[in-house]
C-alpha cells in the first residue's frame, strides 16, 4: 500500500488558536467536550439483502492523537447481495484513503465531503469490474464529536431528530418515481425512463430507468444498467447543538411503512437499542414485512447529562428551536449563544449534484501536495496511471469541454465521461 500523503512542509509547533480557544472555553466551562455515542439495532430479513455497518473508534491520525469517530451504514443490494457485501468491506477504506494526512479536526472534517464522493466513485469502479450485475444503495454515517456527515445513494434514508421533537431528514431519496431532477438527469444522460409494460401494453409499477429497469437513480454496482445511474451521493454535513440529537438510519422497509416523524414519535424518549427494535416493530405493523428492513439508532447525547436542561427554559422561544441553522459562506465557525443552547442545527455542508466537476472543484488540498499527481477518486498517482497522464486543465473530453477540476487518471476520466452520458458504457467494461 502507498504511504498516505502529506501536506508539503511541516507544520510550526504553535498551538493552533483553536485548541487555545477549546481549552479556554472548557475552564469555563461552556465546552460542551466530546458527546457520549449509544447506538442499537434491528432487523427482519425477507430476502437477506440488507446489510449494516458499525464501527466505533476509528482514528483520524496515525499516531490517535486525534479524538476518535464513528461510522454507521446501511446498504440495502438488490439483484443479489455482492455490491452490498463488496460496499461495505471497501468503502470506508476507499473513503478515509482520499483524506490527506496531518489535517486538524477542523481540516479534515472539511475534507470529507470531497472524500466521499472520490470513496463512493471508486468502489463502484472497483466492483464493476468484478462484471457481477447487483447494486446497492448506501447510507454512511460519520458522527465525529458534535459533526455528523452523512453521504448517500439510493433510497436508504437517515432522519435526524434534534432537541423539541424537530425530525429533519439528511438524504435525498434518488428514486426515479419521486426525483424530477434525476429523471431529468438519466434522460439527458441517455436513459428511458417509463413503468413497466405489460402484454397489452398496460403500464404497472413505479418509474424506471432502461436498460436495466432500475427504480433508483443513483446506486453502487448495477453494471448491467447504464452508467447514468450513478455512485455520486448527495452528501450533508451538520452540526448539532451541545444538546446532541438522535439519528436513525434505516433501509425502505422502514420507510416505505413509517414516515420520518412517524419512526422518530414511534421509540422517542427510549434508549437507543429498544427504540431500533420499536421502529422496526411499528414498520412491520403498519405494512407487514414485505422487504427487508433494517434500523440504526444513533444517539448523540452530553457525557455530562448535569450541563443541559431537560426541558427549555421559560424564557426561551421554543420556535428558535426549529431553526435549520445555515452558516454563509466566510462567517465566523461560531453559533450565536441564543441559537445554540436551544438545539438549532448548524448546517455546514449540502451537495447533491451528480456532476464530478461540481463535486471535485476544491482542489485546496491536493495543492497542498508537492509530490506527483495524484487522481481525485482512486489516488493512484500520475506515474501508476495506466496510459500517458493529462494534467489537471488540459484534458479534453469527448464533447471537447475543458475539465477544469483536479487531476484524473485514465480510468476515472472515463468514468466520468460515462456517467455524463458521453461514452457508451460497454467501452469502460473493456478496460
Ligand atoms: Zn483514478
Amino acid at each position: 500500500m502507498r504511504p498516505p500523503r502529506e501536506p508539503s512542509g511541516m507544520r510550526p509547533p504553535l498551538v493552533p488558536l483553536a485548541t487555545l480557544i477549546g481549552e479556554e472555553l472548557r475552564k469555563n466551562g461552556k465546552d460542551p467536550g466530546e458527546p457520549l455515542i449509544t447506538y442499537g439495532h434491528s432487523g427482519l430479513a425477507k430476502r437477506g439483502e440488507d446489510y449494516f455497518l458499525i464501527k466505533r473508534d476509528c482514528q483520524r491520525s496515525l499516531d490517535g492523537s486525534s479524538p476518535a469517530f464513528s461510522v454507521f451504514a446501511v446498504f440495502d443490494g438488490h439483484n443479489g447481495v455482492s455490491a452490498a457485501v463488496f460496499t461495505k468491506e471497501h468503502l470506508l477504506d476507499h473513503v478515509l484513503s482520499a483524506i490527506p494526512q496531518g489535517l486538524s479536526r477542523e481540516e479534515w472534517l472539511q475534507a470529507l465531503p470531497q472524500a466521499l464522493v472520490a470513496g463512493f466513485v471508486k468502489t463502484d469502479i472497483e466492483f464493476q469490474r468484478k462484471g457481477e450485475a447487483s447494486g446497492t444503495t448506501v447510507t454512511l454515517v460519520v458522527v465525529d464529536g458534535w459533526t455528523v456527515t452523512v453521504a448517500s445513494v439510493g433510497d436508504s434514508r437517515c432522519i435526524l431528530e434534534s432537541q423539541g421533537g424537530v425530525v429533519s431528514l439528511l438524504t435525498v431519496d434518488h428514486r426515479l418515481e419521486e426525483n424530477v431532477e434525476e429523471r431529468e438527469r438519466v434522460t439527458a444522460s441517455g436513459g428511458e425512463v417509463g413503468r413497466l409494460n405489460l402484454c397489452g401494453g398496460q403500464e404497472v409499477g413505479p418509474l424506471r430507468c432502461w436498460p436495466g429497469g432500475l427504480c433508483l437513480s443513483r446506486s453502487i454496482g448495477d453494471t448491467d444498467v447504464g452508467e447514468f445511474i450513478v455512485p455520486i451521493p448527495h452528501v450533508k454535513q451538520v452540526k448539532l447543538s451541545s444538546s446532541g440529537g438522535r439519528l436513525i438510519i434505516a433501509s425502505d422497509g422502514i420507510w416505505d411503512a413509517v414516515s420520518s416523524e412517524m419512526a422518530a414519535k414511534s421509540c422517542r424518549g427510549l434508549p437507543a437499542e429498544l427504540a431500533a427494535k420499536l421502529v422496526v416493530k411499528e414498520a412491520l405493523r403498519t405494512t407487514g414485512l414485505k422487504d427487508d428492513t433494517t434500523c440504526l439508532v444513533v444517539d448523540i447525547t452530553p457525557s455530562d447529562h448535569s450541563v443541559l436542561p431537560t426541558t427549555p427554559k421559560k424564557n426561551q422561544n421554543n420556535l428558535r428551536s426549529l431553526i435549520f441553522w445555515k452558516k454563509s459562506q466566510g462567517s465566523v465557525n461560531k453559533l450565536p449563544d441564543k441559537l445554540s443552547s436551544v438545539g438549532a442545527v448548524e448546517e455546514l455542508f449540502e451537495e447533491g449534484s451528480a456532476m464530478l466537476a461540481e463535486r471535485l472543484k476544491n482542489d485546496s488540498l491536493s495543492k497542498m501536495d508537492s509530490g506527483p499527481l495524484r487522481c481525485a477518486i482512486c489516488q493512484a498517482d500520475q506515474d501508476q496511471a495506466e496510459d500517458s497522464p493529462i494534467k489537471s486543465g488540459v484534458y479534453l473530453s469527448p464533447s471537447s469541454k475543458q475539465w477544469d477540476g483536479p487531476f484524473l487518471c485514465s480510468v476515472c476520466r472515463k468514468k466520468k465521461d460515462a456517467m455524463e452520458g458521453r461514452r457508451p458504457r460497454k467501452s469502460l467494461v473493456m478496460i
